[in-house]
């Protein structure tokens, strides 16, 4: 028989978790400071090895904590230099998540769901239904796998990850609860340090959560919005016809205004062919985009088994990005990476014990308020 453990895994506590858990144990806060380092600076395993700890609270912490990610089930690298990892988490599912080097900065793409109830047309991951949110250490430890794939930690040494986007499987704002504390580790002094700017959550547009985030991080947006007017959105991002691209906008505005420095949202647009990459597209899109502080990023869709769409020539993007240019809308084509090991976007698929049977099920209980 396996031992049900009590011990309270720690690896996902924020800086004021961390804080409150030893406040519990009737001890000081620089404590909570001292652990953070060890878990996330120095790659530390267990409370033995925190020799700045005294003896004493490492036996107690042994007793009541752990620090737990998830298993790496596979990892592999791309000719091209991106590197894929399949991570098992509870109840035989797999999620996915992407290391893409360039140049002297390394993106982690990180997922923040088991599979996604969203279901926009062209993801594969939306066709694989929806089975759980990833906890905390779940998202986390994925960056702390990442780290330590490259050896023993080591602070001092070169930043083995960057950059960290949540563009991998899910939809972040609808795992509110568990994503905000691992993007503040991802920025905290104290865990992963990384910039405000370097930190990128992306979503289909959850506005009441938008305005939620705001009010308690600071992390770069970006929008998939993937169409210029709600008829095509509604089809392509079935979570508009709930949340229009007007209100979308409208909170995008919300949350820059917000932020105490100029930044811009981060527009991502799928370029799927015959379907949202025509020049009347990209005339109205010039429009649409007038009304936030924004710079666009077209990603060459991915195909993937079971769907009919094709990714657009890339005459036809580069056509698409210089309507832009001349209405003024920094635009830039993402390179597609890694997608001779199905690394790519739209490529994560993981393994999804879907719960919903149908995610579009889902999706109108969001629609009705019960999400
Ligand atoms: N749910 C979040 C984050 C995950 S998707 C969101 O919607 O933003 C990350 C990005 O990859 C999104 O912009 C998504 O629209 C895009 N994407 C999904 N499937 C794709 C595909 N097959 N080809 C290219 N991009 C895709």
């Amino acid at each position: 028989m396996s031992e049900v453990t009590q011990k309270t895994n720690i690896l996902g506590f924020s800086q004021a978790q961390m804080e409150d858990f030893f406040a519990t144990m009737g001890e000081p806060k620089f404590r909570a400071t001292q652990v953070l380092k060890w878990i996330h600076q120095f790659g530390a395993e267990d409370f033995e090895s925190m020799t700045n700890v005294s003896k004493k609270l490492r036996e107690k912490l042994q007793d009541v904590a752990e620090i737990v990610e998830p298993e790496v089930l596979f990892q592999g690298d791309s000719k091209d230099g991106t590197r894929k990892w399949v991570i098992g988490v509870s109840g035989d599912n797999k999620v996915e998540m992407v290391l893409i080097p360039d140049g002297d900065r390394a993106t982690l793409c990180v997922s923040s769901q088991v599979g996604c109830a969203l279901d926009c047309s062209f993801c594969s991951t939306g066709k694989q239904g929806f089975n759980r949110n990833l906890d905390a250490a779940e998202i986390i430890g994925q960056v702390r796998i990442a780290i330590k794939s490259f050896g023993p930690v080591d602070p001092k040494g070169p930043r083995r990850v960057t950059n960290v986007v949540l563009m991998g499987m899910g939809e972040p704002l609808l795992n509110f609860d568990n994503v905000t504390p691992a993007i503040s580790l991802m920025m905290d002094d104290n865990a992963y340090n990384l910039s405000k700017r370097r930190v990128t959550l992306s979503t289909a547009g959850v506005v009441p959560a938008i305005d939620r985030l705001s009010q308690v991080t600071d992390v770069s947006l970006a929008i998939s919005l993937h169409a210029p007017n709600d008829q095509l959105r509604d089809e392509l991002v079935p979570v508009n016809k709930k949340y229009n691209i007007d209100a979308l906008l409208d909170a995008c505005n919300r949350y820059l205004d917000g932020l105490s420095d100029k930044r811009v949202i981060t527009m991502e647009y799928t370029m799927i062919s015959g379907v949202n990459d025509q020049i009347e597209h990209a005339r109205e899109l010039a429009k649409v985009l007038k009304k936030v502080p924004c710079k666009l990023n077209l990603i060459p869709f991915n195909p993937f088994p079971g769907s009919d769409y094709r990714r657009s020539p890339r005459q036809q993007i580069e056509a698409f990005q210089r309507v832009m240019a001349k209405a003024g809308v920094v635009t830039t084509i993402r390179a597609t990476r890694g997608d001779d090991i199905d690394a790519a976007c739209g490529q994560l698929v993981g393994q999804v014990q879907d719960r919903t049977r149908r995610s579009a099920k889902y999706v109108n209980r969001i629609a009705a308020n019960e999400v």
